[in-house]
């Protein structure tokens, strides 16, 4: 079994590419096919499994990516003092900035050029960070990862899908706010033309269109969702799932698409790095982490792995397949909450019960404490004549809560909202409502509900530390 793993790893499918005998679809198919039989391993053979993939990474970084051979020298260490995940506590975290600030001595010297696609992430509000993927493989095994998870609730490429996630579709101007791609299984529908006047446009195309899957940013999915409810639309019949990803999806959010839409919420974790994948279960709500992807620790505040279910730690994650640009311990800046016990499902695959969200998705309250946007209640009448809403917070211990009103928004709304908002975020967090005509899209056309503008550290012994990060880092 670990042989056919072998095959995704990247210095195999270097080695065969450069034979000229292995485009995309075959990593794909192989992928896909490893991923078959691996949801049927035990813990043990899953372990023997990334302790051999892990071998073959560590060897490889040490003899060919002029970073690592630095970082195992400056420690004494040689790959062979690294024989098991655990072990990888002996080598250093890597941050976005190192990645920055080291990127050409990150390409693996045994490459051609050829080999290498640049790619970025976190434009939106922070400092872009690149790397590389390795060209014509990166991008097809991540699509058998995400075809694996979504085999879960049924979807078949066959399948028609209305795909919402931040385009802006060229005929926008002309009032045609989609367009088909995929030889017309998918309908893109943009993102940044969703208001009260060209909302019953896009449910009117979306019912001709008749998919059987909703794919999106789960903000973007929450406009449609809200608008049907507020003006008594029923769901669309087609539809089996709505599949989330590429940002958190708060559990409010997850009770009104459902609601909404009337079918199975699916959710996705990862990130454009690619150094995790987590999916959810079809079976709870619970994430199962893909062993075959990534190597995945929790860390907590103190710099050390957290302990038990339940406890919640920062995504550290070590890319298991992409050969041409390896990124080892890499500090993702989510959080997320380790699960406990073995799931109903009968995979293996080890269990996160959430993911929280970015460090910067999270409140710092006076005290210097975090306080997750999951826990929020959002999902309270307070808000049902909100429009929009984001918080903002710029100062330790203070939260600005912008919002849009609806025409229907009155002075009792204003003081239940607060008094709501404030017992949420508990006595050491001030609130301060702001009332605002618009709260403008990211330029990947998502909508944020929190915007922390304090530059924050997790992994820290003692309060908060300044550093400027940057942000956007869900795929
Ligand atoms: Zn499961």
């Amino acid at each position: 079994m670990i042989r056919l793993g072998e095959r995704i790893c990247g210095r195999e499918s270097f080695t065969t590419k450069a034979l000229g005998i292995l485009p995309a679809y075959n990593v794909y198919r192989k992928t896909y096919a490893l991923l078959q039989q691996s949801r049927q391993w035990s813990e043990e053979e899953l372990e023997a499994y990334q302790t051999e993939a892990l071998s073959h990474l560590l060897d490889h970084a040490y003899e060919n990516v002029p970073y690592y051979r630095r970082v195992f020298e400056e420690r004494h260490l040689v790959p062979g003092d690294i024989q098991t995940p655990a072990d990888l506590a002996l080598l250093p975290f890597l941050t976005r900035e190192d990645l920055q600030n080291n990127l050409p001595d990150l390409k693996a010297r045994n490459y051609p050029e050829t080999a290498f696609e640049y790619v970025t992430t976190g434009g939106s509000t922070g400092i872009p960070v690149g790397f590389y993927y390795e060209k014509g493989a990166s991008r097809a095994r991540e699509w058998a990862f995400m075809k694996t998870q979504w085999d879960r609730v049924g979807y078949r490429f066959t399948d028609r899908c209305v795909v919402l996630r931040g385009y802006i579709v060229g005929s926008a101007r002309d009032g045609v706010f989609w367009k088909k791609t995929l030889f017309g299984r998918w309908l893109l529908m943009s993102s940044h033309h969703m208001t009260e006047e060209t909302l019953p446009s896009y449910i009117d195309q979306i019912r001709k269109f008749r998919p059987r899957f909703i794919q999106g940013y789960p903000s973007t999915a929450v406009i449609l969702a809200r608008y049907m409810v507020d003006h008594g639309i029923g769901p669309f019949p087609t539809v089996k799932a709505v599949l989330c990803g590429s940002e958190n999806l708060y559990p409010w959010q997850r009770s009104l698409l459902a609601e909404t839409f009337g079918c199975r919420v699916f959710s996705w974790y990862g990130n454009s790095e690619q150094t995790v994948l987590a999916g959810e279960c079809e079976k709870s709500t619970r994430y199962h982490i893909f062993p075959e992807y990534g190597i995945v620790e929790l860390i907590g505040r103190d710099g050390l792995p957290v302990e038990g279910p339940g406890a919640m730690g920062e995504v550290v994650a070590t890319n298991l397949t992409n050969f041409v640009c390896p990124l080892i311990r890499y500090r993702t800046m989510d959080l997320a909450t380790a699960a406990g016990g073995a799931c109903t499902c009968g995979r293996s695959y080890p269990l996160l019960e959430r993911v929280e969200g970015r460090v910067q998705d999270f409140i710092v309250t006076g005290k210097g404490e975090f306080l997750s946007g999951i826990a929020m209640n959002i999902d309270t009448d307070a808000f049902d004549n909100v429009k929009q809403f984001q918080f903002y917070q710029e100062k330790i211990g203070e939260v600005v809560l912008n919002i849009v009103k609806k025409p229907t928004f009155s002075k009792q709304d204003a003081e239940y909202l607060y008094w709501e908002v404030s017992r949420s975020c508990g006595e050491d967090v001030v609130i301060t409502i702001r009332y605002v005509d618009d709260i403008p899209l990211t330029p990947r056309g998502k909508h944020r509900y929190f915007v922390q503008d304090l530059p924050i550290c997790f992994s820290e012994r003692k309060g908060v530390k300044v550093e400027h990060v940057s942000s956007d880092i869900f795929t």
